[in-house]
C-alpha cells in the first residue's frame, strides 16, 4: 500500500455510528462491554491485545453490507472474526474499529449429499460440520485441532493432519459470498467441481486473512467417510531417522492419511500432561485409510519394513477405529502440555513448511539453531505434508531473551526459503510473519498490494495484518 494511505488516520466509531449499527442490528447484537472488547482483543498467539470500539453479531449479508457502507464512508477498521483461535494475531483489530463476529451467522444451509457438496454459513464450527456430516457418511477433511469456523479455515486457508492425503481447505472450496469493503455482495466460483472459466476468485479470498471483504456462505466439496482405519506409532533414537523415515514413506508411493512427528521433548511433555508412559523417544505417528483391512495390512508391512530400514525401535500398530484413538492418544493436547509444563514462558511458533526431501534438513536445522542460541523448543507437526512446528518459548517482555528467540525464527525461516519453502504452511501472516513477506514474495508482493488497494482502497479490512 502506498505510504499516503497507510499513514491516513482512521476513525474512531461515534455515537452517530452507533446509532446507526444499532438501527440495522438492533441494540442485543452490538456490544461495547469491556469482557466482550477484552475477549475480541486477542487470539492464541502471544501477540500484543488491542480492544476493539464494538463488536457485531451481525445475521447477514446484508447487514453486513450496510455496515462495511459505513465503515468506508469513514474510513472505520473492520475485522472479521470466527472463533479467534488463530496463532499469529490474524484477528487481532491492531487498528481499533469493528470487529464483525460471524459465530451467529451458523447455519448449514444445505447439503447436496449426492454431489457430496455443503453450503454452510461462515461462522459454523468445522467440527459441528463433521458431526452433522457423519450421519449421511461424509466429512470435510481439513481439521486445525482447536474449534475454528468455516470462514476463519477458509480466512487462514487452515490444514493440518490430514491435509497430506486430502489437501488442505483452499481445496475444498468451491464457491462462496463475500461481502466486499464497498458494501457490494458478490458470488464467486462454482459448484462444478472443475472450471477453466476465468481468475479464481476463490483462491483469491482463500487465505487472504480478512483483509479483502467478508466471507458469509461458502459450499464446500466433501469426501465420503473411509471404512476402515488403520494407524501405526514408530519409536527412534534419532530425529534424523524419524524424519528419513517420513521422507522415504512419501517416495514409496504409498499414501498415508497422517503422517506427524513428535521430537523426545515434545514426547515428554505429552507423558507429563496425560499420564502416559511412551519412550522419551522421536517419534512418528502414522494412519491410513482403506476400503477394507485386508488392503490396509498391506500397507501397514510396507511401513514396518520402512521404518526397519530407518533402525526403527518401536513399532506398535493396529487396525479399526478404536486401535487409531488409542495409538493416536498422544498426538493430541501438544500445545496444551507444553504450556502446562512450562508457566511463565510463551510460545513463538514456527510454521515452516518445505519440499519433502529438505524435511530432515529443516527439523535438524532448527534444533541446532534452538540449541545454538540456548533457548528451549519442542519440534512437533504435519510431518508428511514438510510442515514444521517448532515452539520456541520465551518471555516477550524480557527484550534480550526475546530477540534471541525472533533471531531463531529468522533463521530457520530463512533456510524454510532457501529450501524452496514457505515461512507459513498454514497459520497465515496476521501480524507474527509479515516480516517474512518480502523475502518470501519478492516482486510479486508488489502485486498482491495491488490487490488489495484495488478491492479496499481506504483500507479499513483488518489493518495491520499481511503487509508491513
Ligand atoms: C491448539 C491449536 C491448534 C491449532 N492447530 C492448527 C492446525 O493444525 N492447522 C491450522 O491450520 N491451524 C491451526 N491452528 C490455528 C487456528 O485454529 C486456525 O488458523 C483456524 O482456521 C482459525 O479459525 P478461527 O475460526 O478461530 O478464525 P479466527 O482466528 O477468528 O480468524 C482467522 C482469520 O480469518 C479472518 N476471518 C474469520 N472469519 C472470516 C470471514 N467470515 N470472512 C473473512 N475473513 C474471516 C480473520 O479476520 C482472521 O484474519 C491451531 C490453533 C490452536 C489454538
Amino acid at each position: 500500500m502506498s505510504t499516503q494511505k497507510t499513514s491516513a488516520k482512521y476513525s474512531k466509531v461515534t455515537v452517530q455510528e452507533l446509532e446507526f449499527i444499532r438501527s440495522i442490528v438492533g441494540p442485543d447484537r452490538m456490544s461495547q462491554g469491556e469482557s466482550i472488547l477484552d475477549l475480541h482483543s486477542k487470539d492464541e498467539s502471544f501477540h500484543l491485545r488491542k480492544k476493539p470500539d464494538l463488536v457485531v453479531w451481525p445475521l447477514s449479508a446484508e447487514e453486513i453490507s450496510q455496515i462495511l457502507k459505513l465503515a468506508n464512508e469513514r474510513r472505520i477498521p473492520v475485522t472479521p472474526w470466527g472463533a479467534g483461535t488463530s496463532l499469529e494475531g490474524n484477528p487481532i483489530p491492531v487498528k481499533g474499529g469493528i470487529v464483525l463476529d460471524l459465530q451467529q451467522m451458523n447455519r448449514i444451509l444445505e447439503l447436496r449429499a449426492g454431489d457430496l457438496q455443503v453450503r454452510v454459513e461462515a461462522g459454523v464450527i468445522y467440527k459441528e460440520l463433521n458431526q452433522y456430516l457423519s450421519r449421511y457418511g461424509l466429512f470435510f477433511p481439513p481439521d486445525p485441532g482447536a474449534s475454528a469456523t468455516i470462514g476463519g479455515m477458509v480466512g487462514n486457508n487452515a490444514s493440518g493432519i490430514r491435509t497430506i492425503k486430502y489437501g488442505a481447505t483452499k481445496d475444498f472450496v468451491l464457491s462462496m459470498v463475500v461481502v466486499l469493503p464497498s458494501g457490494e455482495v458478490i458470488r464467486i466460483g462454482t459448484n462444478a467441481t472443475k472450471t477453466s472459466s476465468g481468475y479464481d476468485l476463490c483462491r483469491l479470498f482463500v487465505g487472504s486473512e480478512g483483509t479483502l471483504g467478508v466471507m458469509t456462505e461458502v459450499t464446500l466439496r466433501l469426501i465420503g467417510l473411509p471404512e476402515e482405519f488403520m494407524a501405526a506409532i514408530a519409536q527412534f533414537n534419532l530425529v534424523r531417522e524419524a524424519t528419513d523415515t517420513v521422507s522415504q514413506i512419501m517416495r514409496s508411493g504409498l499414501s498415508p492419511a497422517a503422517l506427524e512427528l513428535l521430537d523426545a521433548p515434545t514426547v515428554q511433555v505429552v507423558n507429563q500432561f496425560k499420564k502416559l508412559s511412551l519412550e522419551e523417544k522421536p517419534t512418528l505417528f502414522i494412519e491410513f485409510h482403506g476400503a477394507s483391512a485386508a488392503g490396509l495390512k498391506e500397507e501397514l508391512r510396507l511401513v514396518e519394513e520402512i521404518c526397519g530400514e530407518n533402525r526403527c525401535l518401536r513399532f506398535d500398530s493396529g487396525i479399526g477405529r478404536e486401535e487409531r484413538n488409542r495409538l493416536w492418544e498422544a498426538r493430541y493436547g501438544v500445545r496444551e502440555s507444553i504450556k502446562v509444563n512450562n508457566p511463565g514462558l510463551h510460545p513463538l511458533v514456527i510454521d515452516t513448511a518445505v519440499p519433502i526431501s529438505k524435511y530432515p534438513d529443516m527439523v535438524e536445522w532448527s534444533q541446532k539453531i534452538v540449541e545454538k542460541k540456548g533457548l528451549k523448543g519442542y519440534a512437533f507437526g504435519h510431518a508428511g505434508s514438510g510442515n514444521l512446528h517448532m515452539e520456541i518459548l520465551g518471555i516477550p517482555e524480557e527484550k534480550t531473551q526475546w530477540q534471541k528467540v525472533r533471531e531463531a525464527e529468522g533463521e530457520i525461516v530463512d533456510f524454510a526459503l532457501e529450501c524452496g519453502g514457505t515461512a507459513t504452511g498454514e497459520h497465515g501472516i496476521g501480524i507474527g510473519k509479515k516480516t517474512f513477506m518480502k523475502k518470501e514474495h519478492g516482486e510479486s508482493l508488489r502485486l498482491m498490494e495491488q490487490i488489495k488497494e484495488l478491492l479496499d482502497p481506504k483500507g479499513i479490512m483488518n489493518p495491520g495484518k499481511m503487509f508491513e
